[in-house]
């Protein structure tokens, strides 16, 4: 019985430890679950209030349940939350749409979404977000909600789009000339690729219009860089006027452009555009208020007549420019097979010029300028003249341009100042007189700032005063930018020198600015003397330069007088002094030295009434 009892005793006591033990568990168990979710509902609370999250639970009617703080930032969401509304509560009705098919997507298809939407700020602000949804599942794995996460990309975006930009502006930048936004060489060199083939399949002809601005290093070199840029992008915007759409207008470089015409089916069309280009690009520029007239040389290549492909089109439109250059620019020329000689050899010329001054291969030769009263030298011109090793002696019309194309002609005209310098001084110690020697300059080298400096340096060098020395400029270039030239002139006529203004009537002179220059002389262009005689409009026009120059208290020297009637008619009409075959060719001054006779210059061919050849003092 007592064991009966004890084991009853031992059964309850088992039974109470037991109980007793299952409550405590059960307990714990309850104080842990009630723990874990206090922890996980302050964490969910933490964070829906501080995540920079967009942040929601709805339920599969589309309520929020629960959403982050970062709602409040939302131009849509008001003070009472998006807790208890769904989307369509809040957001414009685009925005709501697309949230809510998503959601149904989620739901529907139950896997996760991911979408970008714009989002307006209460202050006005539009941020992109990177939407996620999912769903969420029960411990049977039923779909009770559905869990939204937006993240602000907005500044990711930004960069993104920053580089997206940079990367098409490189893009764009390695296919079209910074300076005139034209298509660049890499990019011609595409379009005409596809243009040959295109051309290729419809036997149609593609024109390549090689252009290049006449004197653009003059340009560059008087007004400076940035005028030059300024006069660039003009002519890349006149270019593009020209053309139909489809046609190609790109940059190669430097002053060098490029036309492509496609589906030509004549030369006529071709010969069209050509004109209309010359026409629209001859028109002037005003650039820093300056007018400034520009013209450009044209070469032509046809495809397929000149060439199968770009290199060679190009190259034959090269040889055609070239010869449109030597043609006296403004104008264009198209390439003929015999071309390529004649354009070799402009190129050889070009070379073969850059060597010269150091090979001193570079003479000047002497033209004497006579009193058409007295007979007496009143002074010499000094000429450039190229002695070429293997062409022979070549004439500076054939040279000086293309020095000026190439700059040369800086270093050259110091050479021809020099020299003119050097034997004036010869002449002077030797005791032959023979008047003031004049020295042309070209615009290029005239316009340098730095110029009256170099003269006096020249001078000084040969110890000669400027009263030996007499500076030709031609009209044009003393009208082309008056103003500083007037400047220019008044240093060099401070410095005591005398000053010509050479081919004149050929130019448009504007009489205010003439009088303003500080100059002593006009010489009247030898292309209206010519044809002088009593009712000629040259006769009218050189009679007028003699009146004006006297008007104007300036000497006047007719150039290239060939004739005794000429030089009559001229002394009649007063003119001070002639130049001309009639008197002498240009010659060196060796050959010069040889008319030295009895302490005085005595020429061939002197006009009659001048046979008394005295030096004048
Ligand atoms: P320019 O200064 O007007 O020189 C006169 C030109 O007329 C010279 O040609 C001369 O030979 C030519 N001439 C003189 N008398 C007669 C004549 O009676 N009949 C004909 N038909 N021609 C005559 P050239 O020496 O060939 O020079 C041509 C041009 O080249 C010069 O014209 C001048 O503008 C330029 N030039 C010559 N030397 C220099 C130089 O050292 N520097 C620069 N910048 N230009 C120069
Ligand atoms: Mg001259
Ligand atoms: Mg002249």
């Amino acid at each position: 019985m007592q064991n009966k009892n004890n084991v009853v005793t031992l059964f309850k006591k088992i039974q109470h430890l037991f109980s007793d033990l299952n409550h405590t568990h059960i307990t714990e168990r309850f104080h842990l679950t009630e723990q874990a979710l206090w922890a996980s509902e302050t964490s969910l609370n933490a964070i829906l209030r501080y995540s920079p999250a967009l942040i929601s639970v709805k339920d599969l009617n589309g309520n929020v349940v629960l959403a982050s703080d970062h709602f409040n930032l939302m131009a849509n969401i008001d003070d009472t939350g998006f807790v208890g509304k769904n989307v369509f509560d809040v957001y414009p009705k685009d925005v709501a749409q697309s949230m809510w098919d998503i959601d149904i997507a989620t739901k529907t298809n139950q896997q996760n979404y991911e979408v970008e939407l714009d989002l307006m700020h209460k202050d006005g602000s539009m941020h992109t977000y990177l939407i996620m949804k999912f769903p969420l599942r029960n411990k049977e794995n039923k779909i009770f909600g559905i869990c939204t996460i937006g993240t602000d990309i907005s500044e990711r975006k930004l960069a993104e789009n920053a580089l997206r930009e940079q990367q098409s502006r490189l893009n764009y930048m390695a296919f079209h000339d910074s300076l005139t936004s034209l298509p660049n060489r890499s990019l011609f060199y595409d379009r005409i690729y596809h243009g040959l083939a295109r051309s290729r399949r419809s036997n149609s002809k593609i024109a390549l219009i090689l252009l290049d601005i006449d004197r653009f290093k003059n340009i560059n070199d008087s007004l400076g860089h940035d005028a030059g840029d300024l006069l660039l992008k003009a002519f890349a915007g006149r270019l593009s006027e020209g053309v139909r759409d489809m046609d190609t207008v790109a940059r190669l470089g430097g002053d060098e452009f490029v036309v492509v015409l496609e589906c030509l089916h004549s030369i006529e069309d071709i010969v069209l555009v050509a004109n209309k280009l010359l026409t629209n690009l001859a028109r002037p520029i005003d650039i820093n208020g300056h007018d400034i007239s520009t013209t450009v040389s044209m070469g032509i290549s046809i495809f397929p007549d000149d060439g199968m492909d770009t290199d060679e089109l190009l190259k034959n439109a090269d040889v055609a420019m070239y010869k449109a250059k030597e043609a006296g620019k403004n104008n264009y020329q198209f390439y003929t097979k015999g071309m390529n000689a004649t354009a070799v050899n402009y190129l050889l010329l070009e070379n073969d010029l850059r060597r010269a001054l150091e090979q001193e291969q570079l003479i000047l030769h002497y033209q004497p300028q006579i009193d058409l009263y007295t007979g007496n030298l009143m002074g010499v011109e000094a000429l450039v003249r190229w002695q070429h090793p293997v062409r022979g002696l070549i004439s500076p019309a054939h040279f000086i341009p293309l020095a000026e194309e190439t700059g040369l002609i800086v270093p050259i005209g110091e050479w021809v100042l020099r020299e003119a310098c050097r034997q004036q001084k010869r002449w002077l110690v030797a005791g032959k007189y023979v008047g003031k020697v004049a020295v042309n300059l070209s615009p290029r080298q005239f316009r340098q700032k730095n110029f009256p400096g170099k003269v006096e340096t020249i001078l000084r060098e040969a110890q000669l005063g400027p009263e030996h020395l007499e500076l030709e400029i031609t009209e044009s270039c003393a009208m082309e930018h008056a103003g500083e030239t007037i400047n220019q002139l008044n240093q060099l006529n401070k410095m005591g020198l005398y000053l010509s203004i050479d081919d004149f009537g050929t130019g448009y002179s504007s009489l205010a600015y003439l009088q303003r220059f500080p100059i002593q002389k006009l010489k009247i262009d030898r292309s209206f003397v010519n044809d002088i005689h009593d009712d000629s409009n040259d006769a009218t026009i050189a009679k007028t330069i003699i009146g004006l120059a006297h008007s104007m208290k300036l000497r006047v020297v007719a150039e290239g007088v060939e004739t005794q009637y000429q030089a009559e008619w001229l002394r009649v009409q007063g003119c001070d002094q002639a130049q001309g075959f009639l008197y002498a060719k240009p010659m060196s001054a060796k050959l010069f030295d040889s008319y030295f006779h009895n302490g005085r210059f005595c020429f061939d061919g002197m006009p009659a009434p001048l046979d008394d050849c005295k030096v004048s003092a």
